[in-house]
């Protein structure tokens, strides 16, 4: 079956799938994007990927392409086009297509939107989740502006070659005071030994995760202590247990930081015990609602 992309109105198989040579989106990064899970045949989070895309496009002055319901709509649509029961779903919004020039098209332009959706095995993850992961720390690299999901990952690419090269799954950016900031694409969490689960507050050196977003909610369920402020990488080594947030990885134990093993080097309990409650505090809206039938038994759960 080949994979089929919605491209400006259009669903599309990939080979065919494509934008124009001048989209801002490929010529200067000039693009936002979101990435939300696909589980259970449901989207994950839909109204918190919506408030963050929103926001992203405001602060860069780019114009929102359509409403809430019209993108779900679409955001449905691929998801069931490419048989997606547990996986994730790509949305990317560009400032357009236009010809050259580093300021904004004058008249503007109407933004591009691209969707994909891919299957990932739901085995996969929760197998590396009871392994753990290691990470290793980079210095930060990356523009003041981390908190717009911007296209713009270049550093995030590097810095996740190189964790890839070291033999872990994800980098820490570090930054001038010696704290981590967060992962290439994943937000960075430590529990101290005194059991309080510590990250950076979201305001401008981080993305504000939607995976982070809701495992604050599911930690204040669990009755868990939270502090919301910077670690450094000597707190982290030291720390009880790590673990990192994203759509794509949920909650992720991390087992060691630059070869430090945390904690007894196995996943923590609290991680795991926040992956486990973590779909209880999710919004799910399902791809189709008369049709689970279609997927077959081997995807399902
Ligand atoms: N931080 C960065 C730099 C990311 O790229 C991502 C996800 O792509 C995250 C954090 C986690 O965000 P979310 O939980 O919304 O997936």
């Amino acid at each position: 079956m080949s994979r089929i992309a919605y491209v400006n109105g259009r669903y599309l198989p990939h080979s065919a799938a494509a934008v124009h040579i001048e989209d801002r989106g490929f010529q200067f990064a000039d693009a936002v994007y979101e990435v939300c899970e696909i589980r259970d045949g449901a989207l994950v989070d839909p109204t918190l990927h919506f408030e963050r895309l929103e926001r992203s496009l405001r602060e860069l002055a780019i114009a929102v392409p359509t409403s809430r319901s019209a993108m779900l709509v679409v955001m449905r649509r691929v998801a069931a086009l490419n048989r997606v029961h547990d996986g994730s779903l790509y949305i990317q919004v560009s400032r357009g297509q236009a010809r050259r020039d580093h300021v904004f098209p004058s008249p503007a332009v109407p933004p591009t939107v691209v969707m994909t959706a891919k299957p990932v095995a739901r085995a996969k993850g929760e197998a590396l989740a009871e392994q753990g992961i290691k990470v290793i720390t980079v210095p930060e690299n990356r523009w003041s502006r981390v908190d717009i999901k911007s296209v713009s990952l270049l550093p995030n690419c590097l810095a996740k070659q190189a964790a890839k090269e070291a033999g872990a799954r994800e980098a820490w950016f570090v930054d001038a005071n010696g704290c981590v900031t967060e992962g290439g694409s994943t937000n960075a969490w430590i529990v101290t030994r005194d059991g309080v689960l510590v990250t950076r507050p979201a305001e401008y050196g981080i993305l504000r995760g939607i995976t982070r977003t809701v495992t604050l909610k599911v930690a204040a369920k669990l009755g868990l202590k939270v502090e919301e402020r910077a670690f450094s990488v000597e707190e982290a080594k030291h720390a009880r247990e790590a673990f990192v947030t994203a759509a794509t990885t949920l909650v992720m134990p991390v087992v060691a930081v630059d070869d430090a093993p945390i904690g007894n080097g196995a996943p923590g309990t609290t991680a795991l015990a926040l992956r486990h409650a973590f779909h209880d505090s999710t919004e799910m809206v399902p791809v189709h609602t008369a049709a689970r039938h279609l997927w077959p038994r081997s995807h399902a759960g």
